[in-house]
């Protein structure tokens, strides 16, 4: 049984699912070298592979820090610093780690880009809907009715010299479900560049950061998983150095009630899963933590308006996937990333 640490939404329905499957990484072997480790931390089963350089204190670092960020994080967990910020509601501003003070002020910074789309105030709809639980269910017209007004990032203050969050109104939670997993990434690859491990492969419940390159200077090969499976086939293969790819997508989390899907992606505007013809969109950026923003906010933001954001930024780029299986790519993946599976089509517009 897995926990979502992140999400207010309790309990995932099921195991580790990973959208990005990574392979052909393999190959490098030195007699001293700690092999990859795994754990199941921040909600999911988190896989580092320093390869050649993986020492035990390396790991220990980055295994440390990622249940320090869980512990800081979690919405669902008491006592953590997000549950003391819920708690503290239209009362008062929370002194918190500036962990948690950088993944919010991330939040936000997309939230004002993607209209509203990516919103850290969720956290009251996704409570209700309560997907990835033993319990999931479809709240009532008038439960959402009574949420949505709650959810509303413009009323949450950041004081970095106070060092303090704060939600305005009583009631509102912040849900950083959406984005501490990048933070987390991006902290991991920090501990590797300390240690002076110049490659690795950090994978974070399938959020990917692929550190430097493969030994001879060959790009990491990373599958793109199929997001019409839970968890197994890749429909393409995207060579990169120093990147890092995540995938939102209506297969992670999800329940079924009455014949009809119902995923994890939620719209602040009316707090049922956002239904735009989407199925999945990979995030490829340096930044973790921004690709995880993005990958949330570009699919409730739908193939245009999400394209549209994406094409704005630079250095990032994106993967669409649609119920038909078409797959729309922002203009720097033109050339190298490849279908590898003939169910999916590239659009050409
Ligand atoms: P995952 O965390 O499963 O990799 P995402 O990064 O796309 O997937 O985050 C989805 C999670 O974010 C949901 O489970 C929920 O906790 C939260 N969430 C849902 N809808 C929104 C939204 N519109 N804005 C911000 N967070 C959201
Ligand atoms: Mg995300």
């Amino acid at each position: 049984m897995n926990v979502n640490a992140f999400s207010s939404g309790g309990l995932r329905a099921f195991g580790g699912c990973l959208f990005v499957l990574l392979f052909s990484l393999a190959g490098i072997s030195c007699a001293e070298a700690v092999p990859a480790q795994s754990e199941y931390v921040i909600g999911t089963v988190c896989t580092v592979n320093l390869y050649e350089k993986g020492t035990k204190a390396a790991y220990k670092d980055i295994f440390d820090r990622l249940r320090e960020i869980e512990a800081r994080m979690s919405a669902n967990a008491d006592g953590t610093e997000v549950d003391a910020i819920n708690k503290s509601a239209g009362v008062a501003p929370v002194a918190v780690h500036e962990d948690v003070r950088a993944v919010v002020k991330a939040a936000l910074r997309f939230a004002a880009l993607s209209g509203g789309a990516l919103d850290p105030t969720i956290g009251p709809v996704v409570k209700l809907w309560n997907i990835g639980s033993d319990d999931p269910r479809v709240p009532s017209p008038a439960e959402l009715k009574a949420a949505l007004p709650l959810v509303d990032w413009k009323d949450v203050v950041v004081d970095d010299a106070a060092g303090t969050v704060f939600l305005k109104r009583a009631g509102m939670k912040l849900d950083l479900g959406a984005m501490a997993k990048g933070y987390a990434a991006d902290e991991v690859a920090r501990i590797i560049a300390k240690h002076k491990i110049p490659r690795a492969i950090v994978d974070l419940g399938g959020n990917v950061m692929a550190v430097g390159e493969k030994q001879g200077g060959e790009p990491w090969r990373v599958g793109v998983q199929d997001p019409s499976s839970e968890r197994g086939n890749h429909i393409g293969i995207l060579p990169v150095k120093n990147k890092t790819l995540v995938t939102s997508g209506i297969y992670e989390r999800f329940f079924e009630a009455d014949g009809k899907h119902y995923h994890h992606i939620l719209s602040p505007r009316d707090g049922y899963p956002v239904e735009n013809g989407l199925i999945s969109v990979t995030i490829v950026a340096d930044r973790s933590i921004d690709a995880d923003c993005l990958s949330t906010a570009t699919f409730a933001l739908g193939l245009e308006a999400g394209r549209k954001l994406v094409e704005s930024l630079p250095g990032v780029e994106a993967i669409f996937i649609d119920t038909d299986f078409r797959v729309t790519i922002t203009p720097g993946l033109a050339g190298t990333f490849r279908i590898t599976d003939d169910r999916f089509t590239l659009k050409k517009d």
